[in-house]
């Protein structure tokens, strides 16, 4: 039976290509297996648009249910991110960079899971381990994910073998610039002409209880902050409506991918109290914090400080 190889629901370009890479080295091994992803070709997140029509490679067969199914999966191990009915599946192999999962089986697999900022990192390994040539169009999609998953080597979880990757990989790719062709996708991923301001704030949002105060936290990663000027307003009209609804404050993060900061929209009851977090001064209800990229790592713990949590 014909492996399907699938990463997380809502994929990015490492779960898209990711399935692409392992199931080509299954290939190469005499595996049979196909490429799947957890949504239709159309339904495909922008960055991850470019990155298939960038480099010519087939988007993967889409798939909804595991059921009667040998599986390998890449980019994760829950069963909560996984196809439907995965108990009814059998999962073969599994290659992640996450912490893992809660997916257990039956037979042994094969199971690969390393520290490092990106599953095509750990895919560049198998394939040299298994002395196996990676094709151009294959190590075009790897060297995107790695340059996705790790902000462009600037997020705390990038490692040296990361680095390393990408080096090997934009070679065979012939990829030149890799900053070049970061900028290209983080300007898809982050395109906001014709989105409704509150599916931006929603794009990538968290509520968190703050000693029994609800604080929601958007995040929008820029290429440059330039991309909102035009809806700021609108975006602050969403945050009111949000904010409306029974919480204390609503942050958003405007991170400039390429400053390495945040302009920190801050609708708050207390605004003051969100100014001592981050030690910064709200005019015209935002501020600047120079290096603030994480939310979860840097955001989050700020807020929850003054919280008193
Ligand atoms: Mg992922
Ligand atoms: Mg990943
Ligand atoms: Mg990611």
């Amino acid at each position: 039976m014909t492996v399907c190889v699938v990463g997380h629901s809502s994929p990015d370009t490492d779960s898209v290509t990711s399935a692409i890479a392992y199931a080509a080295l299954l290939n190469a091994q005499g595996t049979e297996a196909k490429a799947c992803m957890q949504c239709k070709a159309d339904g495909l997140n922008p960055e991850s648009k470019l990155v298939i029509e960038r480099f010519g490679l087939a988007a993967p067969e889409f798939i909804s249910d595991a059921a009667g199914k040998k599986l390998a999966l890449v980019d994760f191990s829950d069963i909560a991110q996984g196809p439907a009915n995965l108990g009814d599946g059998e999962v073969v192999a599994i290659v992640d960079h996450h912490k893992i999962g809660d997916i257990t089986t039956n037979n042994p697999i094969l199971f690969r899971a390393e520290p490092v900022g990106c599953t095509g990192t750990v895919l560049n390994k198998m394939y040299k381990d298994a002395g196996v040539e990676i094709a151009k169009d294959v190590a075009g999609g790897m060297l995107c994910a790695i340059l996705s998953d790790t902000v462009n080597f600037k997020s705390p979880t990038c490692t040296d073998d990361d680095k390393a990757a990408v080096a090997e990989l934009k070679v065979i790719a012939g990829v030149q610039d890799t900053d070049a062709l970061f900028m290209d996708m983080l300007k898809a991923k982050s395109a906001v002409a014709g989105v409704p301001a509150k599916d931006l704030l929603f794009r990538d949002y968290k509520d968190f209880d703050m000693k029994g105060k609800k604080v929601g936290v958007g995040q929008l990663e820029l290429a440059t902050i330039d991309q909102v000027a035009d809806v700021r307003e609108e975006l602050k009209k969403a945050m009111e409506a949000v904010k409306a609804e029974g919480r204390h404050s609503v942050l958003l993060m405007l991170t400039d991918v390429v400053k390495e900061g945040t302009d920190l929209v801050v609708l708050s009851d207390d605004p003051a109290l969100i100014e001592k977090a981050f030690g910064g001064k709200l005019a015209n209800s935002s501020m600047w914090i120079d290096g603030m990229m994480s939310r979860k790592k840097q955001t989050i713990p700020n807020l929850q400080k003054v919280f008193g949590c």
